[in-house]
């Protein structure tokens, strides 16, 4: 199975600061920065450095350190927007859709972390 990367997508250039962003944490691999349209108070889109397009090929092709990084990261993130479901806070949702079905609009792996608000149910019926 191929997952093609387009270079040209909105993330990748951000990537390259071509386009600018806000940035809520950074480290070697991994950036996290505020959603342009947020759905809660805070919505937070924390993305690997690396060309990947889904989840799933993230998963499947990042390296052990790549993994790590990204996931320490969201972790710090959660902490740092005070949405860490321990017991001093309120929670949250992380989201990351995929392709056609999932109605991903970015093709570079991107997790949504929602908080701020109640979030409701996580999926829709849509028939
Ligand atoms: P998805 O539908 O999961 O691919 O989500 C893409 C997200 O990227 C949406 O929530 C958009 O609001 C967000 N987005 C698009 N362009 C930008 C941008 N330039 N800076 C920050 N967020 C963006």
């Amino acid at each position: 199975m191929a997952y093609v990367y387009d270079d040209q997508n909105i993330f990748a250039k951000i990537l390259r600061a071509e386009i600018p962003n806000t940035t809520v944490y950074e480290t070697e691999h991994t950036l996290a920065f505020r959603d342009i349209a947020p759905k809660a108070p805070d919505h937070v889109l924390v993305i690997p450095k690396g060309p990947y397009v889904t989840f799933d090929h993230f998963c499947q092709a990042a390296s052990d350190e790549e993994l790590t990084d990204f996931f320490r990261a969201s972790g710090e993130v959660c902490k740092m927007i005070g949405a860490a479901a321990d017991d001093t806070a309120l929670g949250f949702r992380a989201i990351t859709n995929a392709g056609q079905h999932g109605v991903q609009e970015v093709p570079h792996f991107h997790l949504h972390i929602l908080s701020g608000r109640p979030l409701g149910r996580m999926v829709e019926a849509t028939d």
